[in-house]
């Protein structure tokens, strides 16, 4: 069996496979799915409907291991979460992860990090500056989620793979977690209130689209052309931009979905009227959604947030050549949320 000892790590069908070997029925699972993600017992003793017998024998062979929470920092519709997960490698760092409760009005949505520092070093991001040294287990995604909703009390409707880390380098550890909180007995997150984001590791968005529990796909592209593309983001010259949007186009087509393209909005980078126009030219008429980002200043990489002029600029280049296209709103600037943003200044706090 593929799981580790934290139940959260459990699929309904391990768990189904665990219940026979224990000797039990197996349509035991549905109480214990649900005793965990609806009432979110605390203990094994709470789990509704089981005997005794097997009550102890789950809690013999399961832990219900939550992240432990460092920080937790609120501003207007935005909670921050600084976590510890319990360090089971060789190496005794802390590992310092964070989740992004976003408040709105169609539900509350939920940022999670996929891995404990990333090795992408895209030159504009905090969180590349530690590099990876733990890829995040099924347990360790789902129970993020958990925790984050037995301390505020809210219950998740969307959930973002846009924290620390780049999921498409942990991808077997994140299609578990992906069918563990998309099962009907559980969390039942619907495919399309899920958004796995990625800065274009080409092969496993084929994957992806082909994978039956994949949600909705965003790529970080930030620039449209290669040269401006590889200076941000080492990914590019791996995975350059003509193949990357092909990669993209072929997920649109399997899939029928649209795929968002997140576009951080650097002065004098990226933020040309040109690059708007080039930008439109790639996208042409396929499904995509383009999303301008105001960048938040993180320290030290030399790069200036596009003034609202510029950003409006190029939106307008993009409206004119019939581009879907959105502004995010600046969630989470004034808390630090940004990715990996929370975690540096801990960091940097502790070592004061
Ligand atoms: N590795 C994945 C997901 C994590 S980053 C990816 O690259 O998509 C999530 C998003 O936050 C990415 O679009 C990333 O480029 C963006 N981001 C990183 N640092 C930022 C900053 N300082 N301000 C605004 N967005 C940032």
């Amino acid at each position: 069996m593929n799981h580790d000892a934290n139940i959260y790590g459990l699929t309904y069908t391990q768990l189904e496979d665990f219940l026979i070997a224990a000797g039990e029925k197996k349509t035991k699972a549905p109480f214990i799915f649900q005793s965990l993600y609806r009432t979110q017992i605390s203990s094994f003793m709470d789990v509704a409907d089981i005997n005794q017998r097997l009550k102890t024998q789950l809690a013999e062979t399961f832990s219900m291991t939550l992240p432990q929470l460092i920080r937790q920092t609120a501003a207007a519709d935005t909670v921050k979460f600084l976590f510890a997960l319990p360090n089971t490698d060789s190496d005794k760092q802390d590992h310092l992860i964070e989740a992004v409760l976003m408040k709105q009005n169609y539900g509350s949505s939920l940022c999670i990090s996929t891995q404990v520092g990333c090795n992408m070093a895209c030159a504009f991001c905090q969180s590349g500056r530690f590099k990876k040294v733990h890829n995040l287990t099924a347990a360790e995604l789902v129970s993020q989620m958990i925790a984050v909703q037995k301390l505020t009390d809210c219950t998740i409707q969307n959930v973002v793979l846009m924290g620390i880390g780049e999921p498409f380098d942990n991808y077997d550890n994140i299609m578990q977690f992906l069918e563990i909180i998309m099962h009907p007995h559980g969390l039942a997150i619907g495919k399309n209130h899920i958004t796995v984001s990625t800065c274009g590791i080409a092969p496993k968005i084929n994957d992806y689209a082909m994978h039956p529990q994949h949600g909705l796909l965003a790529i970080s592209l930030h620039a449209p052309d290669d040269t401006t593309r590889s200076r941000l983001m080492p990914i590019n010259r791996r995975y350059p931009v003509t193949e990357l949007m092909n990669t993209a186009r072929e997920y649109i087509r399997i899939t029928g979905k649209k795929v968002m393209l997140e576009y951080i909005m650097l002065h004098e980078v990226n933020d040309t009227p040109e690059q708007a126009q080039l930008l439109a030219d790639l996208i042409g008429k396929d499904k995509f959604h383009v999303n301008l980002i105001p960048y938040n200043a993180t320290e030290n990489f030399g790069f200036q947030p596009s003034s609202r002029a510029r950003i409006l600029a190029f939106y307008d280049v993009l409206k004119k050549n019939n581009i879907t296209v959105t502004m995010r709103r600046e969630f989470g600037a004034s808390v630090n949320a940004a990715c990996g943003q929370l975690r540096a200044d801990y960091e940097h706090s502790i070592q004061q």
